[in-house]
């Protein structure tokens, strides 16, 4: 597991190409949307909140970015006919994919396992680790018209060691890490795409104030700071990396 926190992007790493952040209104995929675009993506801003997305749409427009492109989906009713309407909708618009930066999670709730309510546990796998893992199949077409796709799956530390009370959320994180390397020993080899996961480690969002209520958040990171690993790992000084767990910051001392 190695950290890039003080890899200085190009200006121009992104050029030219087409990458798809989930989540992309608020918090870390806000921040990876607007960096992508700050190094010359054209991201596609996916998530369930649109006023969101059209601020961030409106910063990188504000910003001189290249055009970005909305697109509202809520993996909790998302369907497989939505995820295949949209590989359609995406190749009939740029015709192929370089990036995706699976970001979208759910937190649910932290509490003891058997006082975990059953619909909940449903929501946040539907929307962590079964709604990617479909979108995913139907945009692999997409992946595989680029010359060189990076996809990025969001870890936690809770999902690389269980731990007490995180429930669906750390079951869901688990999964990722080993979807993201299974499908990464099927596509080595047969194509230039690579699927690694990345963990952020604790960053100053609203998911981590849910989490840790207590926390000083002004003592964590922000989603800016630990935007090198994530422009990395999707640009193309990645490559020959494939199936390998990554930290966004490095462990604490
Ligand atoms: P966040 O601020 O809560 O942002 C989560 C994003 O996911 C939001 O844009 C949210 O949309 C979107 N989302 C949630 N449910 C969705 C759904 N059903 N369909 C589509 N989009 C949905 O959280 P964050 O801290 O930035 O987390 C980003 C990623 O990092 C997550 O995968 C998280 O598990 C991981 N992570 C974060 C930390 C941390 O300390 N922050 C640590 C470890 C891992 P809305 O804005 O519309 O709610």
């Amino acid at each position: 597991m190695s950290c890039k926190i003080d890899y200085q992007a190009r200006p121009d790493l992104l050029a030219g190409r087409v990458i798809l952040v989930t989540g992309a209104g608020d918090g870390i995929g806000r921040a990876a949307a607007l960096s992508y675009a700050h190094h010359g993506a054209t991201v596609i801003l996916l998530g369930r909140t649109i006023n969101k997305l059209e601020a961030v749409y409106d910063a990188i427009e504000a910003a001189g970015g290249p055009q970005p492109a909305i697109f509202p989906l809520n993996f909790e009713g998302a369907t497989l006919k939505d995820y295949h309407d949209m590989a359609e909708t995406l190749d009939k618009e740029f015709g192929r994919l370089d990036g995706i930066l699976h970001n979208a999670s759910l937190l649910g709730r932290l509490t003891p396992f058997d006082q975990y309510n059953p619909e909940l546990w449903e929501q946040v796998m539907q929307v962590n680790i079964n709604g990617p893992i479909w979108m995913t199949q139907a945009l692999l077409p997409l992946l595989k018209a680029s010359d060189d796709a990076s996809v990025v799956f969001t870890s936690s530390s809770v999902g690389r060691k269980g731990r007490a009370f995180w429930g669906a959320y750390a079951v869901s994180k688990a999964a990722t890490e080993n979807f993201s390397e299974m499908l990464a020993d099927e596509l080595e080899n047969v194509s230039a795409i690579r699927v690694n996961t990345l963990n952020p480690g604790a960053t100053r969002t609203q998911m981590r104030k849910t989490a840790y209520p207590a926390e000083d958040p002004q003592r964590l990171r922000t989603p800016d700071d630990i935007m090198p690993t994530y422009l990395w790992l999707m640009g193309p000084d990645s490559h020959g990396h494939s199936g390998e767990r990554f930290d966004a910051q490095p462990p604490k001392a």
